[in-house]
């Protein structure tokens, strides 16, 4: 049984109170390590161990800043495929997805932010008239919290935490108690690269507990939170009477807009892996496809043809393409919304039921790919974001009809856009409420362009100079001669 601990003070360490929660693999239903159900004691413990190292950290140079920061990019590219087996364990995803996209981008958004440390400017404006100068501060926040989910953990941990360090603040984080194993990784190799005691901080344990006694803890100084919309609504309720910077990455229900003079075999199995990559798990999936109802039959066929091919298979082997469900009550909670589906009167046209493996993986936590039709724009199943492996299939008539369909959610996180129009490409990415939009792609994305969704999917942008922005607090200072 592996006992993680948590890394405060530079420390590898018990929970204050020694009691540990089980951690599953996904992939058997087996526990197989145990986490620090870590509470207020902890994180006062890691708020002491960070504001200490503060004044130090936020007065190191730049080049300081960014040499220990590649030490540490450097560490998880030496440890990959220890890492990229932790992420699979921990989550049930496919050991290739692991290997080609967590990990790399973990390391590359070390490296991004390590770099934006030592070419990041602050502005300055001359007025001639006077004449005068304005010119701007930025000076780090002081002790901040991140908090991450369970989907991409690495990635979407350090996609919070190296930002801030590389503006000089210090930090508290959180990862989700259901994949802690990564951030554990991590913490060995940040002793490894000689990060100065307390600049980085993990407390692992329970959204309810430790999550919320690093929101709730009156000397933090923002907050960084990506997960459910829920969830996010309740921090903001706390972190806004005490206008704490708050950055929210919450839920979202992207649709994938088909047109007929698309680049049809492109558009087919990108939005097949758009709608499945990593069981539907990620934000940035396409859930709702939208295609134009002339190719509607021909198309929604072959999207079911390719979807019944991904068949749920042990996460460690090379092979696989679709594992398994992040949690027991994930898993129970998709197989819930597929029941709604029916109720809706959904059309099940593949999947619909969970998956059984056997030997090991019989306790695993498996679904079948699911395609739905025949649903309005009323339907929760439409409306509420499922976060697995299902995915609706809906006919359009016109741009109208479309952008109403497509619009018609509370969320706007991420669009993508198939056709060979670039006028209407261009019209309908403007038009869509999304806060990143595709077209004749998904997922492809610059490190320095803004990261976040608009309505229910979030609030601020991260990513780039944005997530440098966030961090720090700009001071303008106006100089008269
Ligand atoms: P949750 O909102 O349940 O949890 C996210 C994190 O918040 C976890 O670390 C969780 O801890 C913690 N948490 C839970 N309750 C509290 C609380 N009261 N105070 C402080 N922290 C708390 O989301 P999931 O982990 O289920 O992640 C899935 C969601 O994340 C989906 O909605 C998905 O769309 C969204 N997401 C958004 C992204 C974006 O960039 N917009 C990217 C990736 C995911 P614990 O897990 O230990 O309970």
């Amino acid at each position: 049984m592996i006992y993680i601990e948590n890394y405060i003070g530079g420390k590898l360490s018990p929970p204050a109170s020694s009691n540990y929660l089980d951690n599953y693999e996904p992939a058997t239903g087996k526990v197989y390590s145990q986490i620090p159900d870590s509470g207020d004691a902890d994180v006062s413990q890691a708020m002491a161990a960070a504001a200490r190292a503060y004044p130090s950290w936020s007065e190191q140079s730049h080049a300081h800043r960014h040499d220990v920061m590649m030490r540490i990019a450097d560490g998880i590219a030496a440890r990959h495929e220890e890492f990229s087996q932790a992420e699979s364990r921990d989550t049930g995803k496919p050991i290739s997805l692991a290997r080609h996209i967590d990990i790399p981008r973990a390391v590359a958004n070390f490296k991004f932010f390590a770099t934006a440390a030592i070419h990041y400017a602050s502005e300055s404006h001359y007025m001639p008239e006077q004449p005068a100068i304005n010119y701007t501060l930025r000076r780090p926040l002081g002790v901040v919290g991140c908090i991450s989910p369970w989907n991409l953990p690495l990635y979407l941990l350090t996609w919070k935490i190296a930002p801030a360090m590389a503006t000089g603040n210090t930090v508290i984080a959180k990862p989700s108690e259901v994949t802690p194993m990564t951030a554990y990784l991590l913490a060995q190799v940040c002793q490894e690269a000689g990060l100065p005691d307390g600049v980085l901080n993990i407390v692992h344990g329970t959204g309810p507990r430790a999550g919320e006694a690093i929101v709730t803890h009156p000397d933090i100084k923002a907050i960084s939170f990506t997960g459910g919309t829920a969830t996010g609504a309740h921090i903001a309720s706390i972190t806004a009477p005490r206008f704490l910077k708050t950055s929210l990455e919450l839920g979202g229900k992207n649709p994938t807009i088909v047109f007929s003079d698309c680049d049809y075999e492109d558009a087919l199995s990108t939005s097949v892996r758009a709608a499945f990559a990593n069981q539907g798990q990620i934000c940035l999936c396409g859930s709702r496809v939208y295609v134009e109802r002339s190719i509607y039959n021909q198309f929604r066929d072959d999207f079911v043809a390719k979807a019944r091919k991904l068949i749920p298979a042990d996460p460690s082997l090379d092979s696989t393409r679709i594992g398994s469900l992040v949690s027991a009550q994930h898993h129970a909670k998709v197989l819930q919304h597929i029941a709604v589906a029916r109720e809706e009167d959904g059309k099940i046209l593949c999947g619909g039921d969970e998956a059984k493996l056997s030997g090991d993986l019989a306790g695993g936590y498996y679904l079948q790919p699911t395609v739905i039709e025949d649903l309005g724009l009323d339907c929760r199943t439409i409306q509420e974001e499922i976060f697995g492996p299902v995915v609706t299939l809906t006919p359009f008539d016109s741009e109208e009809d479309l952008l109403a369909q497509a619009n018609g959610v509370r969320y706007g996180l991420s669009a993508s856009i198939w056709t060979s129009d670039l006028k209407r490409a261009h019209r309908v990415a403007a038009a869509v409420d999304a806060g990143i939009v595709w077209i004749n792609c998904w997922l492809l994305r610059d490190l320095r362009t803004p990261f976040g969704g608009m309505k229910d999917s979030g609030m601020g942008r991260e990513g780039g100079w944005e997530a440098m922005r966030f961090f720090t607090e700009p001071k303008n200072v106006c100089i008269k001669y």
